[in-house]
This record gives C-alpha cells, structure tokens and sequence, in this order.
C-alpha cells in the first residue's frame, strides 16, 4: 500500500520518543457522555487509537463527565459500543468523575499556596470585570481574602451549605493577561444536581479546564490531542501542571472535521432528535456512528475515510462525497450482488412455459477472490422489471428496452419485446416479450448480440420488502453558517419510502450488517427496523456519485 508522509502529531511523536522524552505513548479519546458520537468523534478516535496502534503504548477511554445536568448512562453505553464498532479497544475505561476526590485535592492545595480564591460576584459581574481582549480586567473586590478565609468558605461550599452560583472557586492568576483565559478562571462552581455516577456526593463539579489537564496528568498521559478550539487554553493547561507539579502531559491541536452538507455538534443532533426531525440518534441520515452503521457504513470505510482526509492544523470543509466514495469503494468489493426491482413493472414471457420454473445460479461477487460463492436464482414465465428500464419510443444509443429490442436478463435469457399493454391513462402495465431458450447465462450458443442487460425478480418466487432511499439531511453545505436557524435548511427530500419493492427469496435470509448491492441501484444493507414478515432496507449510497458537480 501507499506509504504516507507523516502528519505533524506522528513528527513530534517520532522526535519525543527519539529524544527518550516520553518512554511509552499513552494518549485518551474523552467523550463527555452527552449525546451519541459523530463521524468527528470517528476523526479523534482514529487518530487517538491509530498513533498507539502504530507507536505502542495504549489508548485510554475517557468519559469527561464534569457536568452533571446533560450526561447519561445511555450515552456512555453507545458511546463504548460505537468505539469497538469502530475497531478500537481501550486499555482502561476511566471517568473524570473518578477524579473528583484528587481534583478537589489539587484546587485545595491551590488555595494554600495562595493561587485560588473563592469570589461571590455574580456571574454578570465577573463577566463585566474580565475586560475585553483589547483591555485589561479588573480585580474582583474579593481577590485578596486571606488564605484561611478560602479554605474556609472552600470547604463549606463542598459540604452544601451555598446556593446555586452563591461562590465560585476561581485561579489567581493575571486580571490584564492578554490571554482572556488567563484571567481568573472559574475552576469550581457549586451545582445541586445529581450526577450519573457520583450521585449527590458532591454540589461542587470542577471547569473543563481544571478537569481536563489534571485528569490527563493523572492518567500520564503523553500527548492529549484536541481540536483547535483548544489552542488558547493551552497556556491555562500548562499552568495548572506547572502548579501542581504533576506529571507533565502536553496538548496539542488539529482541525476537527467539518463536512459539507452536515452539522456535527452533539447540541444540534440533540435538537433533530428531541424535535422529531429524525427518528432518533441512529436515524441513517444522521452523521452519528450508530446512523451511518444503520444506514450501512463499513468501520473500514470510516477508517479509510479518517486516514484519508488526514490531520491537519487548519481548519476545512470535507467534502460528504469523499466518504460516500469511501464506503462505495470497500462495499465494492465485499458486497453480495442481488437483484431487486424498485420501480415494477410486469413482464411476461409469452413462449416460456405456462406452470414451469426453473433455478438459476448467480455469484454472488465477481469483485470477490472466491467470487462470494453463488446462490440460486429462480425463473419463470412472469417477472418484475424495473419500469424504467423500458422506453415506448426509444432514444437514440437506448440498449435496453423497447418494442422489438432484445437485451439479456442477467443471470438468465436474452429476451425481445415483442408487445406491451397500457391501461387507460396511457400508462404501460405490461411488457411481453419471448425468449431464446439456447442464450441461457454460462451456456449460451444463441449467437446473439445485446449490448443491454437488465436486472429481474420472478413474480411468483419474489418477496416483498420497504425500501428506503436516502439523500443528504440539509440542503445548504454548510447549515451552521447560514442565516437563522440551521433546521431551516434541512432537506425534506431526504428520505424516499419505497412500500413495495420485489426482492430475490434470497434476500428473505438478509441480516443485519450483511451489505448487498442491489444491482444497478446501490449498495443496501437491512435496517433495524426490519422484521421477517415486513423486510426493510435503507440504501448506503447509490452506486455513482449522484450530485457532484
Ligand atoms: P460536540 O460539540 O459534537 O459535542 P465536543 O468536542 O464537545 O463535540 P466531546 O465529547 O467533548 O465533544 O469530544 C470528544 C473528543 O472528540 C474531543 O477530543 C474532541 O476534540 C473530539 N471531536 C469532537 N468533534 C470533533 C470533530 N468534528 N472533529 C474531530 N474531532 C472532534
Ligand atoms: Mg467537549
Ligand atoms: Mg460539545
């Protein structure tokens, strides 16, 4: 295979274990449990995983869950199950709440060294004494209470005995840095609320910030990779551990992945699904993990995805057709060929005997090595068609059907449109045709030519499935830069229901996470929702690229 250039992460990785900086690579993918995981959560996950994979060391799972209000156990489970789905295994499954005692033990030993204090203005007030990027803050009324006096109040804001908002615990650091960041932030707040894990044990929870680098310290972690909205907490990162003394684990940033015609925040999914727009955090039109397996994506597909749009340090728009190519090209070699007609029409083959059958053998995939193994095919006098595949009056260079042209039935006889019936309104109900008995597939001595070959279901053997045909969620590339509300730009062509399409009996036996090409219309794999008696398939992807310019 191709060898790439290494990205920037893999270069100083390379330079920091070269160096004896760091023996062993340790680096954490941490989710906060708030919602399901998203293809940029796939991006993170393969970066994460892929540069212990490749480096040694290991990849620890991280759930940063600080804010009691929004998390659940729900998401913690799909979270896990989308991270193996994905192909990855953790060494240890770990949770920042895990960390409360040490975190409130590190704020703590801030305050006594006299670099914390707690502050009861208002949130309106710090806010107003923060200054602006171009002017210096203020220092609150407060900064300057004596080191007993915080512990004091410290301790009594963790034991309950404030409101809501009534004290904040915040770093003394520098009220004029030209870094906002830098200004006095808030590392604990008092919040009465019951957190997934912890229960009620603490009304104290730690700031990202506080959290985030002390909980990879802990973890000694070697290098935490984040997205570039990261870039200016770094300082504060580097100035908790520099405090604290402890294990020196740095940050460093990359592009997250924005695609086109997709939103990607858990906040904006959360609103599709608890709004009814989609039918749930794995509706295949999402761009969750879970949605886009449903809807039929390969792991190895979103794998080769994230290896291919590579690790960047600018931000930029990918474009959804690059994934649709990538899951096109690996159902391309792994997908069973089956025929189901989507739009029927019927058609009769007048000189093929009234009552009979036959079996006829298919492979199942010729871009396989074993060619997929083959399954049988029956045959009889009338067939389901697609009504598209047959024109009236055709047009010019029209290789399939027409009155009085011949083209092959894959898999079986090459047939010739002898007739065709319309019912009142003009519409073609009927196409009758006769067959060549010695054009059989495989053993063909007809000596006929055709340059059409079309895909077919016997009428009596098919069996009758949903079909559901999707197309990007929004209609605007990128819905969170338009004007007003990005839900006003969802697309609502976006899902196609066909009730009754005819499928091969064999696709009576299709399972969940099998993917099938249906020939000639895209590649399908079983939804969740199917059930022996009501099949249902989504489509993944058609089998070109149906709207690149
Ligand atoms: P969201 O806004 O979708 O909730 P988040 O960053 O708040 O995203 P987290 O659960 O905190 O979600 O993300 C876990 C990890 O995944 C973080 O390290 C984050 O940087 C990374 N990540 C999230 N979105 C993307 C993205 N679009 N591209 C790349 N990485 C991402
Ligand atoms: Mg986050
Ligand atoms: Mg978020």
């Amino acid at each position: 295979s191709e060898e790439r250039s290494l990205n920037f992460i893999e270069e100083i990785i390379e330079n920091d274990l070269k160096s004896g900086k760091y023996k062993t690579l340790i680096t954490r993918f941490p989710p906060e449990p708030n919602g399901y995981l998203h293809i940029g959560h796939a991006k993170a996950i393969c970066l994460n995983f892929g540069l212990t994979k490749k480096y040694g060391g290991y990849t620890n799972l991280r759930f940063d869950d600080t804010n009691p209000v929004t998390e659940k156990t729900e998401y913690v489970d799909s979270q896990q199950a989308d991270i193996k789905w994905l192909g990855f295994q953790w060494e240890n499954e770990l949770y920042t709440s895990d960390y409360f005692d040490t975190l409130y033990n590190y704020a703590v030993k801030l305050v006594e060294n006299g670099l914390a204090y707690v502050d009861e203005s208002s949130a309106d007030e710090i806010a107003r004494l923060k200054g602006t990027p171009t002017e210096p803050g203020t220092d609150s009324p407060h900064r300057s209470r004596s080191i007993a006096e915080n512990l004091d109040i410290f301790t009594r804001m963790k034991n309950g005995e404030f409101a809501d908002g009534a004290y904040t615990l915040r770093a003394k650091i520098d009220m004029s840095s030209p870094n906002m960041l830098m200004r006095d932030p808030i590392v604990y707040r008092i919040k009465h609320a019951d957190h997934h894990r912890t229960g009620s044990t603490w009304c104290i929870y730690p700031m990202y910030d506080f959290a985030h680098g002390q909980s990879d310290s802990i973890e000694e972690i070697t290098h935490s990779i984040c997205t570039l909205e990261y870039v200016s907490h770094r300082e504060l990162y580097d100035w908790f551990i520099a405090q604290l003394n402890i294990f020196p684990s740095h940050q460093y940033e990359f592009a997250r992945l924005n695609l086109t015609y997709t939103v990607m925040s858990k906040r904006k999914l959360l609103q599709l699904v608890n709004e009814g727009l989609v039918s749930g955090w794995n509706d295949p039109r999402m761009p969750t993990i879970s949605g886009l397996r449903r809807r039929g994506y390969t792991p190895e597909s979103i794998r080769e995805f994230c290896e291919r749009i590579g690790i960047a340090k600018r931000e930029n728009l990918i474009e959804l057709s690059l994934l649709e190519f990538c899951v096109r090209e690996d159902l391309n070699k792994t997908s069973t060929r089956v025929m189901a007609v989507l739009d029927p029409i019927k058609m009769v083959i007048t000189n093929y005997p009234e009552g009979r059958s036959e079996v006829l053998i298919g492979e199942n995939n010729p871009e396989a090595e074993d060619k997929g193994g083959s399954r049988e095919i029956p045959f009889s006098k009338e067939l389901w068609i697609e009504r598209e595949d047959f024109m009236e009056v055709p047009a010019k260079k029209w290789f399939r059907l027409a009155p009085g042209a011949t083209v092959r039935l894959k898999h079986a006889y090459i047939v010739k449109c002898e007739d065709f019936i319309k019912d009142e309104s003009g519409i073609v109900t009927e196409i009758h045709c006769t067959y060549y008995p010695e054009s059989k597939s495989g053993e063909d001595t007809s000596g006929i030519n055709v340059k059409g070959t079309i895909h077919w279901v016997s009428k009596a053997h098919a069996k009758v499935a949903e079909v559901r045909l999707y197309d990007r969620l929004f209609t605007s590339e990128s819905p969170d830069s338009e004007e007003g509300d990005f839900k006003d730009y969802l697309n609502p062509n976006s899902m196609e229901v066909i009730k009754e399409a005819y499928i091969e009996p064999y696709l009576a036996d299709a399972t969940l996470d099998t993917r099938y090409q249906f020939i000639r219309k895209g590649y399908f794999t079983l939804d969740t929702d199917s059930t022996p008696e009501h099949l249902v398939f989504n489509r993944t992807v058609s089998l070109k690229d149906a709207w690149s310019k």
